[in-house]
């Protein structure tokens, strides 16, 4: 994977990127007719007389794919479109058999909006112009083997929500975080699968290079990116293409472009269309959507809680910095884990829980390619770790050694891993007080050291106090203890 440009300027020009997001929404059926939208199923085999557009049919919206849209925009600070229209966007390919897409145009149902995301440590937001419902297309199946093309139209009607943000990234690096955030909320919220593979999250890119200060530059839009990975290199090859057109005196054309994986660069597909070239009218066969204040009200009433506001409960609930709170609200079954395994704590372990799911669960999550919810160590198995870090049986070091057992071996359990590799902490004050005892008779330069105001010299004895308790002491007792016996 090519490395992510630095934001702000490359070779002196500002990058700017707006994008557009198509998300197929979950529904079991159409938009507008009521054939099922499974993904994989023989070509032609869920495509009903609407969605072949034989003469006679009317299209009848499917009110799930509504909802959908509200939950979109109530969890992005959106205005919901009192009332919406449906347009009719008029072009020939061979797998938009009406000869017109269903797509929402002048007023979309929802409208403003934002997303806010982490780029490192730098909180960013990005603006959403609107969010219109629109019907999917068919496929065309290019069967090189036999020459010929297929038409496959069990997409075509297929539910979409078309999210449009204002040019508000400066970098692919933002572009991408702005992306995963967006794919985060719409498999948070249950809208969108988010299946990138099947075609479920498909980002178009809008990238122009401009100079500081400079007015927008030319865009050109790279379609249908279907993976992080290829975002990333698609946008930096283009940002390094524009940027040598410039340089060697060529105008950006405006295009729509596609990326190609095998060469790693991007290729102009045809010119721009405008609006004007698609000759958009309301579409007469539909009455305009009304979604009435009552509506909304009930869908944010049947929404679960969302990630930007259970981020500011465990801040608020357990003292988590917005960063830790955000990254622990990465996806919902992180942020479950993270509440079992508080609710099972004895007492609860907040800080201690969100440091170990963040660093000792993520790291071997990632290393294996896990999901959270394949984590081998059950939420509760956790919780009865911090316990014996919390009141003194072992110390973090010793902790990370039990983990290793629990998460190659099911059958393993807390105490017993404990027992069994003898990592309990040596708490018991009079053996340890005869370690300290010896160790300060055999440091004496130490000593002295410490007691003519080195501080350091302290940590000597500490690390020949755990030595010679094979790593078994408390360090807090040992370092208290040796406060104690010095000072005199
Ligand atoms: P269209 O409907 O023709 O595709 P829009 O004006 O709706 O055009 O913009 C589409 C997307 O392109 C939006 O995400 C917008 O933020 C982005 N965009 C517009 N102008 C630029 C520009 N100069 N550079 C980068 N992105 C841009
Ligand atoms: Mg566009």
């Amino acid at each position: 994977m090519s490395k992510a440009l630095p934001s702000l300027l490359v070779q002196g020009y500002e990058v700017v990127i707006g994008f557009e997001t198509h998300t197929q929404l979950s529904t079991a059926s159409k938009i507008f007719s009521r054939a099922s939208t499974a993904f994989g199923a023989e070509p032609n085999t869920q495509a009903c007389a609407v969605d072949l557009a034989l003469p006679g049919t009317l299209p009848v919206m499917n009110k799930g794919a509504v909802e959908r849209a509200i939950q979109l925009g109530l969890a992005l600070g959106s205005t919901i479109a009192p009332r919406s229209v449906f347009a009719r966007k008029n072009y020939f390919y061979p797998d938009l058999p009406k000869g017109y897409q269903i797509s929402q145009f002048e007023i979309p149902v929802v409208q403003g909006g934002s997303v806010e995301f982490f780029l490192g440590d730098e909180k960013k937001t990005v603006r959403l112009v609107r969010a219109h419902l629109e019907e999917d297309a068919g496929k065309s199946l290019h069967e090189e083997f036999i020459g010929q093309t297929g038409i496959d139209l069990n997409r075509a009607g297929t539910p979409l929500l078309e999210i449009v943000t204002e040019p508000d990234m400066r970098s692919s690096a933002e572009a991408v975080a702005y992306a995963k955030e967006l794919h985060k909320i719409v498999t948070w919220i249950g809208i969108c699968d988010g299946n990138m593979q099947e075609g479920s999250f498909r980002c178009d890119a809008n990238v122009s290079v401009r100079k500081p200060g400079a007015e927008l530059g030319t865009r050109r839009e790279i379609k249908n990116l279907n993976s992080f990975k290829f975002m990333q290199q698609a946008i930096d090859f283009e940002v390094r293409w524009q940027i040598e057109q410039i340089e060697d005196g060529h105008a950006i054309q405006q295009a729509t472009v596609l990326f190609n994986p095998d060469t790693g660069e991007t290729r102009a597909m045809r010119t721009k269309e405008d609006a004007a070239d698609y000759r958009y009218f309301p579409d007469p066969d539909l009455p305009p959507l009304v979604v009435a204040p009552e509506w909304v009200e009930r869908v944010r009433s049947e929404m679960a809680e969302l990630p930007r506001v259970m981020a500011a409960r465990f801040g608020a609930n357990y003292g988590l910095s917005e960063y830790d709170a955000t990254a622990l609200t990465q996806s919902k079954g992180i942020a479950r884990y993270f509440e079992a395994a508080i609710a099972a704590g004895q007492p609860a372990q907040p800080k201690l829980a969100a440091n170990w799911v963040m660093g000792e669960v993520a790291r071997r999550l990632n290393a294996q390619d896990l999901d959270i919810a394949q984590a081998p160590v059950a939420a509760d198995q956790l919780a009865k770790l911090l316990d014996r870090i919390a009141d003194g049986t072992v110390s973090n070091n010793a902790a990370r050694q039990v983990f290793d057992v629990l998460w190659t071996d099911a059958d393993a359990e807390v105490d017993a891993v404990i027992e069994a590799k003898g990592l309990k902490q040596m708490n018991d004050t009079g053996a340890l007080e005869a370690i300290v005892d010896t160790v300060i008779a055999a440091n004496a330069k130490n000593v002295a050291e410490f007691k003519a105001g080195n501080e350091k010299a302290l940590n000597a004895l500490v690390g020949q106090i755990m030595k010679a308790s094979a790593g078994k002491a408390n360090p807090g007792q040992v370092n208290a203890l040796l406060k104690v016996k010095l000072a005199g």
